[in-house]
């Protein structure tokens, strides 16, 4: 059996290596690394893919976010709302800013943003919204842009776990996760479900205006070379990584289903184990399993990790500290939190290994050792 891991990026550029190795020998010959063929491609390639009129490339995730609240005109002090169940980032880049971050809950069952909390959380200086798509399922969006409309809010969602994830609204409409919201931010780390070999993000939106700024952003304030409207940044994404891309997207929804036929092994495997609970999918939305991410009932969580760790079953917590328990929070003045929903996931979440070159002999072994430690 292969050495497990929590995502296996070497084997799998081993079955498309022919095809990446060219993309980027393509880039070494036409020495076109910045701005080059390939990111115009993957631009164009990602925009038909998500059904969005725009998308501009940029260095990562976090510059992708950053971005994007900077081109919404917003002041010191405006508040942001995001969950506090994410990844640093998202919150990270609302303080350094210098806009006020406001957590609020998830749903305990599916992880994303609560729409009753986000309701309750709106102040007159709130500006904007961040839904997380968390570990590969969207966020309840219909009601998250019904309460963004009615109050005049920005939706910003944070779609760096969900890339390809399909939300269905109740009229039936059908689009992307990222496609749904003013602007959608995603991230290509390589371990992510569209991964380059370095670092890589992307923002997408259907607004001209608003495509137009973040483009003049990401390119430090210009549009003209050297005329500088405002203040930017400098955030690109090379020529490099954009080939490795365009190799990778073409077999994002193949990804996907690999994915997800991991987790249905999973989800069969624990059925019926009442100290597992296996990840809920709502209706509304698909999942795309970026984390197959499970939620222990009366288990010790460091025990069963620890155990993993023996067997070499690999194993991971996302995320041990909630935003509003962080300490770089704690000069901005925030109140005290009572986010109990999202205290109680981040005691019990453990995360198994899941990506596209999983073999059923490894699913077989990791399934046994779960089930042996939480059953004895
Ligand atoms: C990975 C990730 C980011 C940041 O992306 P980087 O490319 O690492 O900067 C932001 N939000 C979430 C939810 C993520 O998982």
């Amino acid at each position: 059996m292969r050495p497990i891991q929590m995502v296996d990026t070497k084997a799998q550029y081993l079955q498309i290596k022919q095809a990446v190795d060219a993309a980027i020998q393509d880039v070494l010959d036409n020495a076109n690394y910045i701005n080059g063929k390939p990111v115009q491609e993957l631009a164009a390639g990602l925009s038909n893919y998500l059904g969005v009129k725009h998308t501009i490339p940029c260095a990562n995730g976090t510059d992708a976010l950053q971005i994007a609240m900077m081109a919404l005109g917003l002041e010191p002090g405006d508040e942001v709302i995001t969950p506090s169940f994410t990844y640093i980032a998202t919150t990270e880049v609302v303080a350094l800013l210098r806009l006020k971050p406001v957590f609020v809950e998830v749903d305990a069952k599916t992880f994303c943003m609560d729409p009753e909390s986000l309701r309750k959380a709106i102040t007159p200086r709130t500006k904007a919204i961040v839904p997380v798509h968390l570990y590969g399922q969207a966020a309840n969006m219909e009601a998250i842009m019904q309460i963004a409309a009615e109050h005049k809010l920005f939706v910003i969602e944070d779609n760096a776990q969900a890339i390809g994830c399909d939300y269905t609204f109740s009229d039936g409409t059908v689009k992307k996760a990222g496609s749904i919201g003013h602007i959608g931010c995603t991230s290509f780390y390589p371990s992510k479900n569209l991964g380059a070999y370095g670092d890589g993000g992307a923002m997408f939106t259907n607004d001209d205006a608003l495509a137009a700024k973040l483009k003049m952003i990401a390119n430090h304030g210009q549009q003209k070379r050297y005329y500088h409207e405002m203040v930017g940044c400098n955030s690109r994404l090379d020529s490099i990584q954009a080939a490795i891309l365009n190799v990778k997207l073409a077999r994002l929804d193949a990804y996907n289903a690999a994915r997800q036929s991991v987790a249905a092994y999973y989800n069969h495997a624990f059925e019926g184990n009442a100290k597992i609970i296996t990840p809920y999918v709502a209706p509304y939305t698909k999942h795309v399993y970026h984390q197959y991410t499970l939620v222990l009932n009366d288990v010790d969580r460091d025990g069963l990790s620890a155990w993993l760790a023996e067997k070499k079953v690999p194993s991971m917590i996302y995320y041990p500290v909630p935003g509003h328990k962080q300490a770089m929070f704690q000069s901005f003045g925030l109140p005290e939190y009572q986010l109990d929903t999202t205290d109680w996931l981040t005691q019990r979440v453990i995360s198994l290994p899941v990506h596209t070159e999983m073999e059923e002999e490894q699913l077989a072994y990791i399934t046994q050792q779960v089930l042996t430690y939480v059953n004895r």
